[in-house]
């Protein structure tokens, strides 16, 4: 083994930044290494404050939701701030992650710091730049069990549903047992509310978009549909742009790193450089990199969090061979976020294939709404579908093909018509997956893997 495999590279050497960033980034590291608890362990892995940051963060572990939870909370509160003190004072609240699979993790939430992480978001895309406001009404349809108020036993009021600006369409999780009445309800509430900015679950807007196109309902288009919770698929966006007449962003984040992706106006995702750092991972070139690859997100500014290098679980696809239209140029730019690690599959040969690759496939489908793409054994892959009107033989047999280019010659594809797919508690739609879980680091180029803790 030569030297060079010890050293990892670092994708962020070939981006561009303001001036004052690489600081902002060596300000959070060094929070993170010399003022809190939980990267102890780091502190011997750090070249020194001498290196570039972005040698030094390469040089560092990813940070996992494993780690999150055996840390807990307080373990990432930096200098020696008192979680319990901040609850009294009602400066922060605990925030538990919705995982349904043993991977809820307790946040510290500090609004003053989400809000200014989403404010800086709406600056990458000229729409949200010039309705949002901060202060703008804003319809929100998710799983309640995300945001807002559920109630899965009978109806809530639009009082009941209502915070402040903000209005919650939906108290009911499984958007496949939505009856026609709560969706006449919805679209009677967008009417009346008439919300600047509708910020919505993609597969949850889609199950009402296709209802108000099939009814011919009126509804009064927002300023702004803002994508978020899960990945959009190609068929929700194309079933949404139908029943509203409005620009469409995609906005990516998470709850323990804020936002960090926006869509811009000519259809890109731009880094949100104010309030976090990306490190890429590139896969190998056999998984679809150095263009594909996963992503670690360090962010800034927060008081009641540090998180460096924190493994968010999402693959993405870079888009970094022509300056984006739209003339934003810094940061990491991506054509795509492709879904989440747990929802890769491979071909019969073992190469990794992503929900979007999957999804760009299928959304050439006519006549097909929704799929689910469950990979049973290593070359066995079954599809559930619902296809529009009576066209089942049709959509299956196109969709089969649709995966063969995909998945090769060697690929075993089984289609089954279904009447609707319910989404995965809490009320996240899966695209694809497959029965037996990939490890994700093996799919990563060795020079840019992260190392071990
Ligand atoms: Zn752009």
């Amino acid at each position: 083994m030569s030297m060079d495999t010890h050293i990892k590279h670092s994708f962020a050497l070939a981006s561009r930044y303001k001036a004052h960033y690489p600081q902002r980034c060596g300000e959070a590291l060094d929070e993170a290494l010399y003022s809190t608890r939980a990267y102890d362990a780091w502190r011997t892995l750090d070249p020194g404050r001498a290196s570039p940051v972005f040698s030094r963060l390469a040089a560092l572990p990813a940070l996992t939701k494993r780690e999150l939870r055996a840390r807990g909370p307080q373990g990432f509160v930096p200098h020696g701030r008192d979680i319990a003190e901040g609850l009294a004072a009602h400066e922060i609240e605990l925030v538990a992650t919705s995982g349904a699979t043993g991977d809820q993790v307790t946040n510290v939430w500090y609004q003053p710091w989400w809000n200014a992480s989403e404010a800086a978001s709406w600056q990458l895309n000229a729409h949200a730049r010039a309705v949002a406001s901060g202060a703008h009404c804003e319809a929100i349809l998710t799983s309640p069990w995300c945001a807002g108020f559920p109630c899965e036993d009978g109806y809530l009021t639009m009082e009941q549903r209502t915070l402040g600006r903000f209005l919650y369409l939906s108290e009911r999780s499984d958007p496949s047992s939505w009856t026609s009445e709560l969706m006449n309800r919805m679209v009677e509430e967008l009417n009346a509310f008439k919300p600047v900015v509708l910020e919505a679950n993609p597969s949850f807007l889609a199950r009402l978009s296709r209802h108000i196109v099939r009814r011919r309902l009126h509804v009064t288009s927002p300023g702004l549909i803002v994508l978020t919770y899960e990945n959009p698929s190609v068929l929700h966006r194309r079933q949404i742009s139908r029943a509203f007449d409005a620009p469409i962003a995609s906005s990516y984040g998470a709850t323990e790193a804020g936002y960090v992706f926006m869509e811009c106006e000519a259809g890109r995702l731009h880094q949100v450089t104010t309030t976090c750092h990306v490190d890429f991972l590139p896969f190998a070139p056999e998984h679809g990199g150095p263009d594909v690859g996963r992503i670690l997100v360090t962010i800034f500014g927060n008081p009641w969090r540090s998180l460096v290098r924190f493994d968010i679980g999402d693959v993405v696809r870079l888009d970094g061979h022509a300056p984006c239209s739209c003339g934003r140029r810094e940061g990491l730019t991506l054509m795509s976020v492709e879904g989440r690690t747990v929802n890769l599959t491979l071909t019969p040969e073992s190469r990794a294939v992503t929900q979007g690759a999957v999804d760009h496939a299928l959304g050439s489908v006519t006549r097909l709404v929704e799929y689910q793409i469950l990979q049973t054994d290593s070359s066995a892959y079954h599809l559930r579908f619902v296809a529009e009107g009576s066209a089942s033989r049709a959509v299956a047999n196109e969709a089969s093909d649709a995966l063969q280019t995909v998945y090769g010659s060697a690929a075993i594809i089984t289609a089954e018509p279904v009447e609707a797919i319910a989404p995965d508690p809490p009320g996240k739609y899966c695209l694809s997956k497959k029965l037996e879980p990939i490890d994700p680091d093996v799919l990563l180029d060795d020079q840019f893997a992260p190392r071990e803790p």
